[in-house]
């Protein structure tokens, strides 16, 4: 029997210990029940480069997220691995330190003969114009080249304050902008051709029915693990979202 989990927005980070925990006990429990495990961006609250697999003193994340990941791909799981907003940044070296293979998004995975395309999500979020500029702009070559030549410390720097800057712009913006546009979902069904979707990024989990030029699609959004956090399981073409801590 076939069984893939979906996971996406845990945002792992050294100052939250509690999260990191419940990302490992995932992998040692639910994850390894599973023929496959897709990480549908922003794993990392962030992510400056994978020299961030190079012990840092008191922060071994990188390195102990990229373990825990690499013990599931060796027990047979198959692992694939999005960018997020927050994580563009991981590379080649952490994939292959993880066993993890890097999915392009969006992408069409093909789950029992059903097919499911794959997002983050931020680019459904079309309404938010100030954000889709700064991800044109730090997901070109030449502004990553850059960012990446810098020493690691000017980099973590740098990205806390691209955080702070995003804090504020978050407290300017209504809930609506930063919400996934129907019609950019709609034109992704359209033009991926599928009637299943599945993404997270806007830490709205739900699940979604759309009708698209007369067909009925539907959309999943993944949880965010600031909380609960949680799973979309996907058994013989059925999707279920699992939330932790549900009794
Ligand atoms: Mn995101």
């Amino acid at each position: 029997m076939s069984r893939t989990l979906f996971i996406s927005d845990l945002h792992l980070a050294g100052e939250r210990p509690e999260t990191s925990e419940q990302f490992i006990r995932f992998l040692r429990h639910e994850a390894r029940d599973a023929q496959a495990l897709y990480i549908l961006g922003d794993l990392f609250e962030y992510w400056i480069g994978d020299d961030e697999l190079e012990d840092v003193p008191g922060d071994p994340l990188g390195r102990l997220v990229a373990q825990g990941l690499r013990q599931v791909s060796e027990a047979g799981v198959a692992l694939r691995l999005m960018h997020g907003n927050r994580d563009f940044l991981i590379g080649e070296r952490f994939c292959a330190a993880a066993g993890a293979q890097l999915l392009d998004d969006p992408s069409i995975a093909e789950l029992d003969g059903e097919r499911f395309a794959l997002l983050h999500g931020d680019t459904l979020c079309t309404d938010d114009l100030p954000y889709q500029a700064w991800r044109h702009t730090a997901r070109s070559a030449a502004w990553q080249r850059e960012f990446l030549a810098k020493p690691r410390d000017q980099r973590r720097v740098a990205v806390l304050g691209y955080r702070e800057q995003s804090k504020a712009a978050v407290r300017a913006k209504t809930p609506a902008i930063m919400d996934a546009n129907v019609d950019a979902v709609c034109e992704a069904f359209r033009r991926l051709g599928v009637t299943r979707l599945v993404h997270g990024h806007t830490h709205r989990p739900a699940h979604h029915q759309h009708m698209v030029d007369g067909t009925p699609c539907e959309r999943w959004v993944l949880p965010d693990w600031y909380e609960r956090g949680g799973y979309l399981a996907v058994e013989r073409g059925a999707a279920r979202l699992v939330r932790f801590g549900e009794v």
